[in-house]
């Protein structure tokens, strides 16, 4: 497994620092793109790494996952009656199918579902983004797991678009708590810093049938572990969710700091960075790597 990554490091050399960092948070505008880590994570909870795998970055939508982990805990089932199951097929942040479809969100993955399942949260949670945190601290067995408040302040300040899907959420009953508030957790979620090692430890249950062999305990059942395993093949990756099943094969979920994890059901969870990103928001090094490490050893799960 060393060999290989190293290997596979080598192989997309050429295309770190390749394409843009995310500049529409302020705050990721300033990160280095010529970084590259990556991390697999087998299911005893063994961790292989190459390149930049311990520098942490901003996980940004990969907070997404783990948001829907605690909500589906706490409402199980009747959480689709507010979230849909279909890939949208539009951008992350597009408020356009939400009119269509009486403000449920097409997928928990995209913005408007994120922020549907965020005010979920906030009915359930004094302080959802500390539960957040918290669980992520404990299936990565990272304690001192931080998010960055400039990052999340200077996302607030630029929520005009996350703001107006919440809002058209509301006047169709489908957001039930103060706007602003879930808003500012949310942000604190995204703005949550981890590592390729991190994350490949934390989502390693995605990979283990539901089971965190790092905390010894359930954090889904399998039939939830299914669920959302399907979900990240179908819609992890914005409207890249295609091409990436089709390069790729793997239910995976990016960032717009530059992260993807990736799951390789009973086997393994991986992570790779690197902060410049195609034209679809993912990362384009990444992404690369992935094609490249599932087509080598032939991962994909199609
Ligand atoms: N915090 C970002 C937003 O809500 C998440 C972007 C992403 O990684 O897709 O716009």
């Amino acid at each position: 497994m060393q060999a290989l990554l190293n290997d596979i490091m080598q192989e997309v050399q050429p295309l770190i620092g390749q394409g843009q960092v995310a500049t529409y948070i302020p705050a990721l505008a300033k990160v280095n793109p010529n970084q590259f880590g990556i991390a697999v994570c087998d299911t005893s909870g063994k961790v292989t790494t190459a390149g930049d795998a311990t520098t942490e970055f901003s996980i940004q939508s990969i907070s997404k996952v783990f948001n829907l982990v605690l909500a589906v805990t706490y409402y199980g089932e009747s959480l689709w009656q507010r979230v849909g199951c279909e890939p949208s097929g539009l951008p992350f942040n597009s408020l356009v199918q939400l009119e269509y479809e009486n403000g449920i969100p097409r997928n928990p993955f995209i913005n408007a579902g994120a922020l549907a399942i965020a005010d979920m949260n906030q009915s359930r949670l004094i302080a959802p983004h500390v539960a957040m945190r918290d669980l992520v601290r404990k299936l990565s067995g990272n304690e001192g797991l931080l998010a960055n408040p400039d990052v999340a302040n200077s996302e607030f300040e630029h929520r005009a678009r996350n703001a107006a899907m919440a809002y058209l959420m509301k006047a169709y009953g489908n957001f039930h708590n103060d706007v602003e508030e879930v808003l500012h957790n949310y942000f604190y979620n995204c703005a949550l810093e981890m590592s390729c090692v991190d994350l490949a430890r934390a989502s390693q249950f995605l990979a283990n049938r539901g089971h965190c062999t790092i905390t010894k305990e359930p954090v889904l059942t399998h039939d939830q572990t299914r669920q959302v395993n399907a979900l990240l093949a179908t819609s992890g990756l914005y409207d890249e969710a295609g091409s990436f099943a089709f390069k790729v094969g793997l239910p995976g979920k990016s960032g717009v700091g530059g992260g993807i994890i990736a799951v390789v059901p009973g086997r393994f969870s991986l992570c790779v960075w690197s902060p410049a990103l195609n034209r679809m928001g993912n990362s384009q090094a990444g992404v690369a790597a992935l094609e490249s490490l599932t087509r080598r050893i032939n991962w994909s799960v199609y």
